[in-house]
C-alpha cells in the first residue's frame, strides 16, 4: 500500500564538497560518480524505502544507528558513514594535524607517521567489506576501529574523527585488488583541518 508517508523522503545526501573531477589522480572522476552517485545515494534511497511505518521514522540519523538493527541499521550506518567519508576530503587539503589533535595523535601512536602506519595496516588487516576510523574513545584517548561492512563507532560509545572507505567500490575501479594502493593515496586527500574540526568539537 502506497501513502504519503511511504513516498516522503526523510535523508538526503549531502552533494559533493568539491568537483567530481578534483580528487584525480588519487580518486578517479569515475570512481566518485559511481562511489557518491549510485554506492552512496543508494543507501539513502534505501533507508528512506525502509523507514515509513517503522519505530525509527520520524529520529535523527545518529539516533537510528544507536537504535536500530539488520537492514536499517546498515543502510542508516552507510548514509552516515559516506556523508563523514567524502566530508573529509579535499582537493586542497591541510596534509597533518595541528594543535591538540597532532599532540593527541602523537600521544597515542608516537608520531603522525607511526598514525599513518598503523591505520593503514589496519585496512589491509580488515577481511572484506568494511572502514577502518580514528575514533576518541570516552577517557579521551584516540584509537583505531575496524569496522566490518557498515559498523559506525557511535554504536560502541565512540566519537568518530575520520574513516577510510575500503569497500571494494572505494577503490576497484582505479586500483582494482589493491587496497593498500589506494589506502597509500587516499592520504593525500585527507584534509585533516575537517578532523581538526571534528576533534575540537564537543
Ligand atoms: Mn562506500
Amino acid at each position: 500500500m502506497t501513502t504519503d508517508t511511504a513516498t516522503k523522503t526523510r535523508f538526503t545526501l549531502k552533494p559533493l564538497p568539491y568537483d567530481y573531477t578534483a580528487l584525480a589522480p588519487e580518486i578517479s572522476e569515475e570512481t566518485l560518480r559511481y562511489h557518491h552517485d549510485k554506492h552512496a545515494a543508494g543507501y539513502v534511497a534505501k533507508l528512506n524505502e525502509l523507514l515509513p511505518d517503522t519505530p525509527y521514522e520520524s529520529l535523527p540519523l545518529e539516533d537510528i544507528i544507536l537504535k536500530s538493527d539488520g537492514v536499517i541499521y546498515n543502510n542508516a550506518a552507510q548514509v552516515w558513514n559516506h556523508d563523514f567519508y567524502f566530508g573529509a576530503l579535499s582537493p586542497n587539503p591541510q596534509s597533518e594535524p595541528k594543535g591538540a589533535l597532532k599532540k593527541a595523535i602523537e600521544s597515542k601512536f608516537g608520531s603522525f607517521d607511526e598514525f599513518k602506519k598503523k591505520f593503514s595496516a589496519e585496512t589491509t588487516a580488515l577481511f572484506g567489506s568494511g572502514y577502518v576510523w580514528l575514533v576518541e574513545e570516552r577517557s579521551g584517548e584516540l584509537s583505531l576501529f575496524s569496522g566490518r561492512n557498515a559498523d559506525n563507532p557511535l554504536r560502541y560509545g565512540y566519537r568518530p574523527l575520520l574513516c577510510v572507505d575500503v569497500w571494494e567500490h572505494a577503490y576497484y575501479i582505479d586500483y582494482r585488488n589493491a587496497r593498500a594502493d589506494a589506502v597509500a593515496a587516499i592520504w593525500n586527500c585527507i584534509d585533516w583541518r575537517v578532523v581538526e574540526k571534528r576533534y575540537e568539537k564537543e
